[in-house]
């Protein structure tokens, strides 16, 4: 006889903390920016590239700088069991669409320019904004170095905010100049720093010599009268410097863009040179900042590429849906057609058969998945027509099988009358049921 088993309570599973799952209906807002995005990336000439999630950790250690909060702190970093090639996933895509682009020599016919969408992993503190895998849509124009391609990134998020209705995103705007440049004003933020040495908090005192200029990225309110009082680069900036960001300045105005300079303004990595922006938000607390980019010019030779200039944005899905949910986004999921009625099983291969021609002619339709033993009553199929929100019910009932049609019963409308319709009509049919407002 077999024995007894007790049986052990299964543990449930749940997701890694601060990676998050999208579910329906919320899903359809994110399908819904994609779509926008692809649309608009398509006017301004932007092709898709899709990377790799992992990438070997150099790159990024290259790439974004050792001493920078990313490398430091956030990346997810591990070994391949196979061969214990030190991997990392993503912690943002600049790094490898640089890297595909030396490796497959992208730039040998003249510039490019390219856009992303996908998840990004940072081994960050999960709160509102702040999560450790969230969505970032990127454009990347690779290959240019007039300030032209600057402006035309950022026109191109302005229209993004115009087209979503949010009307309340600012743009801040510094520039980091050449590295030369930089160089001095290094010298002059140590000196800075050094004569405030008590003021400085633990990540700033690390940084004092190693990255000085991430001190002016510190988040720790205590810091901020420190830093506010720090020498400005753009007084250390030449006139080629200055003109790049006057070309730009330039355009901006000339397109009724409206933007501060903020002299504090450096970003999260060091690849940045010459222009950098941020697009924020007051409506999403400390987490404001909805998109962000600038200029990366010696990316390329330091991933090991032919020199190159380039510029790019990225955004955060997140925090963009929640502005624009702020600013009143609401049903963006696409309506339902039609929900498809039926009374006898047998009558299930014509159902069938008729929806999937309905479809293949553009006709969005749920069909009533039978039961074990029935396909229901009629009034409980109605009442899931009805909150599926379907314009349509169609019903195929014994006296429309029997003589080759279907019923077409408005749901949202009730003025409007139900009609029959013969199977045979069904061009016509589908025209109908997608016709109607
Ligand atoms: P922050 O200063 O908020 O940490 P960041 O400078 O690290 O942002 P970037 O690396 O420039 O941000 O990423 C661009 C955009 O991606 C940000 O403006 C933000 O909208 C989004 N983003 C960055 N980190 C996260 C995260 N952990 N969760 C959700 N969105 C994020
Ligand atoms: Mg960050």
């Amino acid at each position: 006889m077999a024995e007894q088993k007790t049986p052990t309570k299964i543990e449930k599973l749940t997701a890694v903390k601060g990676m998050n799952d999208v579910l329906p209906p919320d899903s359809a807002e994110v399908e819904w920016l994609e779509a926008k995005v692809r649309a608009l990336m398509a006017r301004y000439a932007y092709r898709n590239i899709r990377t790799p999630i992992v990438e070997r950790t150099p790159l990024f250690i290259r790439g974004l700088g050792e001493v920078t909060d990313i490398v430091e702190k956030e990346m997810y970093c591990f070994e391949d069991r196979l061969n214990g090639d030190p991997l990392t996933l993503r912690p943002e895509s600049t790094a490898g669409v640089v890297r595909a682009a030396i490796e497959h020599n992208m730039l040998y016919d003249g510039g490019k320019r390219l856009y992303y969408m996908g998840p990004m992993f940072r081994h960050e503190r999960p709160q509102k904004g702040r999560y450790r895998q969230f969505d970032q849509i990127g454009a990347e124009a690779l290959g240019f170095c007039g300030a032209d391609v600057d402006a035309e990134l950022i026109l191109m998020a302005c229209a993004l905010w115009k087209e979503m209705g949010l009307d309340d995103v600012r743009l801040e705007l510094n520039s980091l100049g050449q590295p030369l440049e930089r160089l001095e004003h290094r010298k002059a933020l140590i000196e800075h720093f050094e004569a405030h040495s008590d003021l400085l908090d633990e990540d700033a005192r690390r940084r004092l010599h190693s990255n000085p200029l991430r001190i002016l990225d510190s988040k720790n309110p205590n810091m901020q009268p420190l830093v506010m009082a720090a020498p400005k680069l753009m007084d250390f900036l030449g006139d080629t410097s200055l003109a790049h960001f006057r070309t730009l300045t330039t355009i901006l105005e000339a397109n009724g863009v409206a933007y501060t300079v903020n002299p504090r303004l450096v970003r999260g990595m060091d690849y940045y040179n010459l222009t950098v922006f941020e697009f924020t938000t007051d409506r999403l607390g400390s987490q404001g900042t909805v998109c962000a980019g600038g200029r990366y010019d010696y990316l390329f030779e330091q991933l090991g590429g032919k020199p190159s200039p380039a510029v790019g944005w990225a955004l955060g899905i997140d925090r963009v849906l929640e502005l624009a949910r702020s600013a009143g986004l609401k049903d963006v999921a696409p309506g339902l057609d039609a929900y498809a009625v039926v009374t006898d099983a047998s009558a299930l291969p014509v159902v069938l058969s008729t929806l999937q021609t309905l479809r293949a002619r553009g006709v969005s339709v749920q069909m009533h998945a039978s039961g074990t033993d029935s396909m229901g009553s009629m009034k409980s199929q109605f009442k899931k027509a009805d909150s599926s929100g379907a314009r349509f019910a169609l019903v195929f009932g014994s006296d429309e099988m029997a003589a080759g049609q279907v019923t077409v019963k408005p749901l949202r409308n009730a003025a409007a009358s139900q009609q029959t319709w013969s199977l045979k009509h069904i061009s016509a049919l589908a025209a109908a049921l997608q016709s109607v407002a």
